[in-house]
């Protein structure tokens, strides 16, 4: 019979049973347990089948809705959830407590991985994001997040027959999202406009997801107002050509800000006082705060940049320079150009814009370069990827040594609630003293499930790739709920080396298939679509996966996901991370695991680097300096090494009567107890608080009545700094210690207005500095020709030390002596 049209019935809801609307929308239900049961118990099959409060309400049966309106048990637990959830997002929270906190923070980023249910994500960085959301709002940080809303999202991904990855990308349709539009009062969606090159004007409507008590505000370009080919600018996640993206990241950072300001007006939410650019992509917010100071107070761009800057906090989260966001300096100046001047900064000449943007190559606008010189605060997300930030961008601070670049770290983390398994988070409060049969009980039943959902994933990811039920009966069997399961899931990125224990694949088969004591694997991930590199590494991957000798112990889950990776961080005994190091800048999915009391087998990369302690897993040591290929045998080699002397054996070995292996369950425990709060988005959003948006906050509010005149100070000391010399330094001992001395020629500028420091420290065998410690100087007298004497006498222990004296600005609004880039060392 021909269909000639469609419709949809949807359920209607008792008055009763309101509540339920309320707790599918806010996004809070991802980590609310109770929330999740009332789904689960109004629509059973509708819930497993998509983990989706909102789409289990609209197709719940209605007789179970009927009987569910009248049920006394099923109401309380309604009306329990609903008042929970608002005293959660209602009563003070730790951020409330903490004096001179930032009033409002803005926090933009490309991506955010918030849930399953909200595509908006394509891997750690979003995640990342959406792990921030949730513990600034678990902590009430007043947070207003912004990004852009993707008609597809990122992509769906399968494989082909050959094991070739597919790309399918389904269009969201907003209004069965968990999004609100944002109305204006006279019931139009808030919309912001941005100019893009030749004058042409984009648009873009505003909605929002709510994380808990965060407003997630999403900009959306596909809108009728729109030339048809703008319409596509939010179309998909990394999608596109350089042009594509520039588009996007000028609506993101000039759109966000507005969007920002016009969401605080409509609804009262306290203005931003900080901005934070998670990445370069969204940049260009500098120059939109830039451009509102300069006409809401008449500041000079100088004075406007200066200020702006005070308020505003740069994350790089990539350590290799490849990874940097950068556009051709020609296309930045076709989209911000009109003639010689800007055109969002009409009294800015166009290549002063251009300049924030420079790196060593003239044709290239950097991104991540622009993002530090419009943040007078940046960090790295580990201890290591910091060290490794400063040595990267130590361009950027030409007179400095690396250690003393103005970038800091903080450790990225996870947040517990979404990524610790419900029954670890309700049973193993305390594991150092839950017993043991209880603690292995819950590893084995998360194991068990993960086996489950291989079956059920495997099975699908045949009939995808053409394969009849017929021929799966295998699915049923493969993997086992006793054996030795590890985990290996993010994106296909070259560095991250998914094929490494592939390098001697007899070794790995033998691990496999080892009769008494073998293991089995479970491997996830996406390859970006323009990466054919990525996509034939997954597609040797494949190749050896599907032979039917060992398809039952290792397999490739396609299309991983927020969704399917709970399962993974859930059920994995070991997590395997193994790229090249220094190039992980933090990694954050062995953390997950480690909330659960996964151990980790990784290369001291990025987080592990600092957290391992020898109980929590294993190191798996890096050979740096290698030709890679050399490198990666030595690499896998002490992989295999680690499985076969001591991971498999401390999992098999020493188990008790119960069957209880004592050696794993005490490294289990440590983890959980020792490694566990360190890695939490807890941790994370409480250092981002107190350690940058709330000096930041302070240095905006303490440098705003004085602009100008910090302002002038820089200019002075750009003006003078040429004249600045230490003409002479000197150490002379004597019975009250050292006496440091350093004739400095001011060049006019105040003796106040600059710092000058002694820097002492042993000598290595080249002669050169080691180990260096700074001592500050003090005006003491005239020194020879016009100079000005500084000094300090100091203790020192025993030994032979060098020195030399220098030179740094001083003023007492800026955030550090580093802060203008400006040293002059004695010569
Ligand atoms: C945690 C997570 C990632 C990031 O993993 P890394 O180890 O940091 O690369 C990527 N995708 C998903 C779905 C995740 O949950």
């Amino acid at each position: 019979m021909h269909v000639t049209g469609t419709f949809t019935v949807e359920p209607s809801y008792p008055p009763s049973l309101a509540p339920l609307a309320t707790l599918a929308q806010n996004l809070r239900w991802v980590w609310d347990g109770p929330t999740q049961d009332l789904f689960a118990t109004l629509a059973p099959q509708q819930w497993a089948a998509t983990l989706d409060p909102l789409e289990t309400l609209r197709t719940a049966p209605q007789d179970r809705i009927d009987a569910l309106g009248v049920d006394e048990g099923y109401l309380a637990r309604v009306d329990a959830a609903a008042e929970d959830l608002r005293r959660y997002l209602d009563e003070p929270r730790w951020a409330a407590g903490i004096p001179g906190g930032a009033r409002a923070v803005a926090y933009f980023s490309m991506e955010f991985g918030v849930s399953q249910t909200l595509p908006n994500y394509s891997g750690g960085l979003g995640i990342l994001a959406g792990d921030h959301l949730k513990a600034a709002s678990d902590l009430g940080v007043p947070l207003v997040a912004l990004g852009l809303m993707y008609r597809s999202g990122y992509f769906k991904q399968t494989l082909s027959a050959d094991g070739w990855q597919q790309e399918q990308y389904p269009q969201l349709d907003p209004s069965r999202l968990p999004l609100t539009p944002v109305l204006l009062s006279d019931g139009q969606q808030l919309t912001v406009s941005v100019t893009l090159d030749r004058g042409r004007v984009l648009h873009a409507i505003v909605w929002r997801a709510d994380v808990g008590r965060v407003p997630l505000l999403l900009l959306d370009a596909d809108v009728d107002a729109n030339e048809p080919d703008l319409r596509s600018v939010t179309d998909r996640l990394y999608g596109g050509d350089a042009e594509h993206r520039l588009r996007q990241e000028i609506l993101l950072g000039i759109g966000g800000v507005r969007a920002a300001r016009a969401y605080c007006d409509l609804t009262g939410h306290p203005g931003i006082e900080v901005f934070h650019a998670n990445e370069g992509h969204a940049g260009f917010l500098g120059l939109e705060r830039t451009r509102e100071l300069m006409a809401e107070q008449d500041l000079t761009f100088d004075e406007a940049l200066a200020l702006a800057r005070c308020s505003t906090v740069f994350t790089t989260h990539t350590p290799v320079p490849a990874g940097i966001d950068r556009f051709p300096a020609d296309l930045v100046r076709r989209y911000f150009g009109d003639g010689e001047t800007c055109v969002l900064l009409p009294t800015v000449g166009l290549e002063r814009m251009i300049a924030l943007g420079a790196e060593a190559d003239p044709g290239v606008f950097n991104m991540a370069h622009m993002g530090f010189r419009l943040a007078q605060r940046a960090n790295g997300v580990s201890r290591l990827h910091g060290e490794v930030s400063r040595e990267m961008f130590a361009g950027l601070w030409p007179d400095l040594v690396p250690s003393e670049v103005p970038i800091g770290s903080v450790t990225n983390g996870v947040h517990r609630g979404t990524w610790a398994a419900r029954a670890v988070r309700e049973s193993l409060s305390d594991p150092l003293t839950v017993p043991s049969d209880v603690l292995w009980g819950v590893r084995n039943t998360q194991r068990a499930n993960l086996v489950d959902e291989v079956r059920t994933r495997t099975r699908a990811a045949w009939r995808d790739r053409g394969a009849v039920d017929a021929e799966l009966g295998w699915t049923e069997r493969m993997f086992d709920p006793d054996v030795l399961t590890i985990g290996f899931a993010r994106r296909v990125s070259t560095y991250k080396r998914l094929t490494l224990m592939l390098r001697e694949p007899d070794r790995l088969r033998r691990l496999l298939l080892d009769p008494e004591r073998p293991i089995q694997v479970v491997i996830a991930g996406k390859s970006h679509p323009a990466d054919d590199g990525g996509k034939h590494l997954l597609q040797q991957l494949i190749g050896f996966i599907d032979d039917p000798a060992i398809r039952h112990r290792i397999a490739f889950l396609p299309n991983y996901s927020i969704g399917m990776a709970g399962y993974l961080y859930h059920g994995c005994d070991v997590w395997l991370n193994n790229p090249l190091r220094p190039l992980e800048a933090c990694g954050t999915s062995g953390m997950k695991s480690a909330l659960n009391g996964g151990l980790n087998l990784s290369v001291l990369d990025g987080w592990w680097d600092e957290l391992y302690d020898g109980e929590n897993g294993w190191a798996i040591p890096s050979a740096v300096g290698l030709d890679p290929s050399r490198r990666d045998d030595i690499e896998a080699a002490a992989l295999y090494d680690l499985l076969e002397n001591d991971v498999v054996p401390a999992f098999y070995g020493q188990r008790d009567e119960q069957g209880v292996p004592k050696q794993w369950l005490a490294k289990v425990r440590h983890t959980l107890a020792v490694t566990g709060p360190e890695v939490t988005a807890d941790r994370m959003v409480r250092e981002y608080t107190m350690d940058y948006y709330r000096p930041a906050a302070q240095s905006y509010r303490a440098t705003a009545p004085h602009i100008r005149e910090l302002a002038a100070f820089a200019d002075r000391i750009h003006a003078a700094w040429d004249d600045v010399a230490v003409q002479d330094s000197a150490a002379t001992v004597g019975p009250a210690g050292v006496t440091l001395t350093a004739d400095v020629a001011l060049g006019g500028l105040a003796v106040g207005e600059v710092r000058v420091e002694a820097v002492l420290g042993p000598l290595d065998e080249a002669g050169a500095l080691e180990g260096t410690s700074t001592v500050q100087l003090a005006p003491a007298r005239a020194g020879a020709d016009g100079t000005v004497r500084y000094q300090a006498t100091v203790s020192s222990p025993v030994g032979h030390f060098g020195f030399t004296a220098r030179v740094l600005p001083r003023h007492e609004l800026l955030s550090g002596p580093a802060e203008l880039g400006l040293v002059r060392y004695a010569k």
